[in-house]
């Protein structure tokens, strides 16, 4: 029996209708920019796996550094112990993250580094004696899938059955250039009701939204806004974070830093999941006491595995290479010329890039799942290109690795796919 077949006696996937969609393609190996199927079909990775393996599947140096931590140190509680690998990434981190972070916390993905955070400055506030318990976010914006996550998700897809459960928070509409009043109107009322802990935001680029990409300086006016009022600001730069936008880090073009940065998806450079809520000096300190419940008492079993933490290690050093560097600034430019003879064809209503994410929206409407999307998502894996539609937006996410010729084919498939609609 096949995979596939054996795969649907027992398994639950994320993010799937069952009986609508029982077939699940087996993946048998990934090497650089292709995964192979059970088949022997070879298909690029144009999303990065959800983003993650920026390096390439199973990268050479990073898998040879990790088997190294795996002889050495598996696995320890990181509640009273501590280790190389963690104590090294908190210092590379700290020279990288965006100007005022300083303290790594540990968890192990996306959701679960956002509801730290949240906890992080819901507590914050507690521990200083004042009352605040409400949270502003964008519309649209996805955080995970845990409650807090949901709550601060704007982007509520057939989350129906949880609604109830969810805090309650206020949303602002992201900024395009010209709402720039208008948003600062509304923000200032809420932060006047003076129960704002903190707001928190995917910076630049909106992930799950189908990769909005929003104003700089109207995130800067926010930011700053929300410091003046000392509404504690949140980036969860799962997504962006790690070179994805052409700097380091989304926060990099924005002059008003984060209080907060969420991290995930790239860090591990895809081996291992593992994430990290970083926060400032300022917010750790307040929660130093002689009262022991005023630490902050949120932990994860698998908080900094020493083996992620040597992936993440491993993923740092390559990012800062020259050749990536070299690469993203690569990719970046060959999006730009794509976009331009892209955006004029008839069934292209927009197109938007920024660093190694490149976007458009087609002219028509589709469901986010199902329908057209399907036909869409079928057609470019009978040509070998995995690329992953949401609703009417077609996007890249290619690892930073990728070769001109595989680039070009996966643009040459876009095309394809335009032409055939
Ligand atoms: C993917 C994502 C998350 C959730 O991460 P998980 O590891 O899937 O829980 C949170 N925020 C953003 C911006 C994301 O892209």
């Amino acid at each position: 029996m096949s995979l596939q077949e054996r795969d649907k006696k027992h398994l639950w996937h994320p993010l799937k209708q069952h009986q609508l969609n029982p077939d699940s393609m087996a993946i048998v190996k990934a090497k650089g920019c292709i995964l192979t199927d059970e088949d022997g079909n070879e298909y690029i990775d144009a999303i990065s796996s959800w983003y993650t393996c920026v390096f390439g599947h199973c990268n050479d140096f990073i898998t040879n550094r990790v088997y190294q931590q795996m002889r050495q140190l598996d696995q320890v509680m990181f509640s009273d112990f501590t280790h190389e690998p963690a104590v090294k990434l908190s210092e590379e981190l700290i020279k990288i993250l965006p100007q005022g972070q300083n303290r790594i916390f540990f968890n192990d993905n996306g959701s679960t580094a956002v509801e730290a955070s949240i906890k992080m400055a819901l507590q914050y506030y507690f521990n200083k004696g004042e009352k605040r318990s409400n949270f502003i976010a964008f519309e649209d914006g996805f955080h995970g899938d845990t409650f807090g996550a949901m709550s601060v998700s704007g982007l509520s897809v057939y989350n129906g059955p949880f609604e109830d459960f969810l805090m309650d928070v206020k949303r602002i509409p992201v900024p395009n250039g010209e709402n720039h009043d208008e948003i600062l109107t509304q923000l200032e009322e809420y932060i006047n009701q003076n129960d704002i802990a903190g707001f928190i935001y995917e910076p630049l680029v909106q992930g799950a939204a189908g990769m909005k990409i929003h104003d700089a300086k109207g995130l800067n006016a926010i930011l700053k806004l929300c410091k003046s009022s000392g509404v504690l600001t949140i980036a969860d730069e799962v997504m962006t974070g790690f070179g994805k936008t052409g700097k380091n880090f989304a926060s990099d073009y924005i002059e008003t830093k984060p209080d907060i940065v969420c991290l995930s998806k790239a860090l591990t450079a895809g081996l291992l999941p593992m994430a990290i809520t970083s926060c400032t000096e300022e917010i750790y300190e307040a929660f130093l006491s002689n009262d022991i419940a005023k630490g902050f008492f949120h932990c994860h079993t698998y908080s900094a595995n020493p083996v992620a933490c040597s992936a993440a290690l491993a993923g740092i050093e390559l990012l800062q290479t020259e050749e990536i560097q070299n690469n993203i600034q690569e990719i970046s430019a060959a999006h730009q010329e794509f976009s331009e003879r892209v955006k004029l064809h008839p069934k292209v209503k927009s197109t938007r890039h920024i660093g190694i994410i490149f976007a458009l929206d087609l002219n028509t409407e589709t469901e986010r799942y199902g329908g057209l999307r399907d036909k869409l998502l079928k057609f470019f894996m009978d040509r070998g290109v995995f690329l992953r539609p949401l609703g009417n937006t077609l996007y890249l996410q290619v690892p930073y690795i990728i070769s001109k010729e595989e680039l070009s084919k996966v643009y040459k498939v876009m095309e394809e796919a335009l032409d055939a609609l």
